[in-house]
């Protein structure tokens, strides 16, 4: 464990951020005095690897770091800050175009330090939230240009020039698609499905297997009825921008139960003229002709349908339970069906895939042509179903997450693909990131509407978020609980919940 202690509670999650993107495998708790002090006295703190102080001094602007080995001085450091308006965790400088503030200068002398010690630099630098585009995007609205944007986020946060490129690139294919929506005063819907066919090794969504379910999923649809109607009501002078039925697994549902349910949406709410409607068809054992026949009658316009890697023998190891061929039936299904903008996800880093894997499954997907390419860096986190299997089997994990990366990349080029969205997230192999890539006209319009929270998104179904964006900026949220059972015992107080946000 890598303890650090604050001299104020003040930027922790940046701090523990930080400090876990040099040591992913390690544990990190940065805590105030008095919060080692009480840990101390109930027995509750472990033996450090090392320590770290940081010290804020708002006198005099500065804060210092001192690294400690069993009480010896490794290494220290201090860094001035001139600015003194985002001394809370709540301010959201992180993007905020300033070298000086004291979150940025904390940033840099940790970064500054922490790559002295472990001998290596970050990819992203500085940056650990999960919206890298935020910066580049933030600076364009601000009218800068390529040159100050890039000197910027290479002075403050170090990032690398390969992903200063790729972050500023997508910014602006953001930004180009943005303008050229009306999304302002629109809203956009997502609709949870959170049934699947098995259960994924990986999963870290709400899924429950749809055996043992598809006797309520009538029930479930009469769930999210009710909360269509809220929609219908509290939006009734907003346009739809887009709707996405995701999951889950959304075509576990049967082609009269995806009738039912988009029928139900459309005839509250006007969709007619939405910019995307996607569906996840994720899983191709889910995916049958009568179900994209029902989906393309009642106005999907795109759906994703998932490979996550072309062996089969990975497929097996991480639960799958599908083969590739049923993807590639299920894939060439989906286009004699009609469907010309169809997602594929793959995941890199997967257990017991090396290089050579990741160069197959893009052979095998250049062949297929897809209009989106969804890029997932494998998250394994501490105590899963996953990592404790990976330790069982013996699986071993490829290290080399950058160079998978770099594979797909060139993949995507090579099918005329451009990176249009990215995220990251938290023990993500190799502290990369996920990164979405369309052809031109076929961007994924809810994952940058999502990403980039310039617009309210009602959630409705178990386990799913809703979000209110503000005039100002402002983001307020709301949860579904994850049980089906409670969400539709208390479907009345999820609905409760949405109305005192949204009116
Ligand atoms: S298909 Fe997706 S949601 Fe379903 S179990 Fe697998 S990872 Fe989870």
């Amino acid at each position: 464990m890598i303890l650090v202690e604050v001299s104020k509670d003040r930027f922790k999650y940046d701090i523990h951020s930080l400090v876990k993107a040099f040591y992913p495998a390690e544990d990190v708790l940065v805590l105030t005095k008095e919060e080692i002090e009480a840990k101390k006295e109930n027995g509750s703190l472990e033996k450090e690897i090392f320590k770290i102080d940081m010290i804020f001094d708002d006198e005099n602007k500065n804060v210092e770091m001192i690294i400690l080995e069993n009480g010896e001085k490794l290494q220290e450091g201090k860094a001035q800050f001139t600015e003194d308006n985002d001394l809370s965790d709540n301010s959201t400088n992180g993007t905020k175009a300033s070298k000086s503030t004291p979150k940025n200068a904390l940033k840099q002398l940790m970064y500054s330090q922490l790559s002295q010690k472990v001998g290596h630099e970050l990819p992203w630098g500085a940056l650990t939230g999960i919206r890298p585009t935020r910066i580049p995007m933030q600076m364009l609205y601000e009218g800068k240009n390529s040159d100050e944007i890039r000197e910027y986020m290479k002075d403050t946060f170090f990032v690398s020039d390969e992903k200063i490129d790729l972050s500023l690139g997508i910014a602006k294919r953001e930004k180009a698609i943005l303008d050229s929506i009306d999304h302002e005063d629109g809203y956009s819907i997502y609709i949870g499905i959170p049934f699947c066919p098995t259960t994924c090794l990986y999963c870290s969504f709400t899924s429950f297997p749809i055996v043992t379910w598809a006797k309520r999923v009538g029930d479930y649809l009469t769930c999210l009825e009710k909360e269509i109607d809220f929609v219908a009501e509290a939006f009734g002078n907003k346009k739809v921008n887009s709707v996405y039925i995701g999951g889950g697994t959304p075509t576990t549902l049967e082609p009269d139960q995806i009738r039912r349910l988009i029928g139900y949406l459309g005839n509250k709410i006007d969709i007619s003229n939405i910019s995307e409607f996607t569906v996840e068809s994720g899983r191709p054992d889910s995916i049958t002709r009568d179900k994209l026949r029902a989906m393309k009658e009642c106005g999907v316009s795109r759906i994703s349908v998932n490979p996550q890697t072309m062996s089969d023998e990975t497929l097996k190891r991480i639960g799958r339970q599908h083969s590739v061929a049923q993807f590639v039936d299920a894939y060439n299904m989906a286009r004699e069906e009609g469907f010309d903008n169809i997602n594929m996800d793959i995941i890199l880093g997967l257990p017991g895939e090396e290089l050579s894997d990741v160069e197959h499954t893009m052979r095998e997907i250049e062949k297929l042509r897809p209009n989106d390419l969804t890029v997932h860096s494998l998250s394994v986190k501490r105590g899963s179903r996953l990592a404790e299997h990976i330790r069982n089997e013996g699986y071993f994990l490829e290290s080399d997450t950058g160079r998978m990366m770099e594979i797909a990349a060139a993949g995507a080029r090579s099918m005329g693909l451009m990176p249009y969205y990215m995220y990251r997230q938290k023990n993500i192999s190799g502290n990369l990131e996920n990164t979405g890539y369309a052809e031109e006209g076929k961007a994924g319009i809810y994952n940058i509407l999502m990403m980039e929270e310039v617009q309210s998104i009602v959630a409705l179904g178990a386990g799913t978020v809703s979000k209110r964006v503000y005039g100002d900026g402002r983001i307020e949220r709301c949860d579904n609980v994850k049980d089906v059972t409670l969400y539709m015992n208390d479907i009345s107080q999820m609905i409760e919940r949405k109305r005192k946000m949204y009116l």
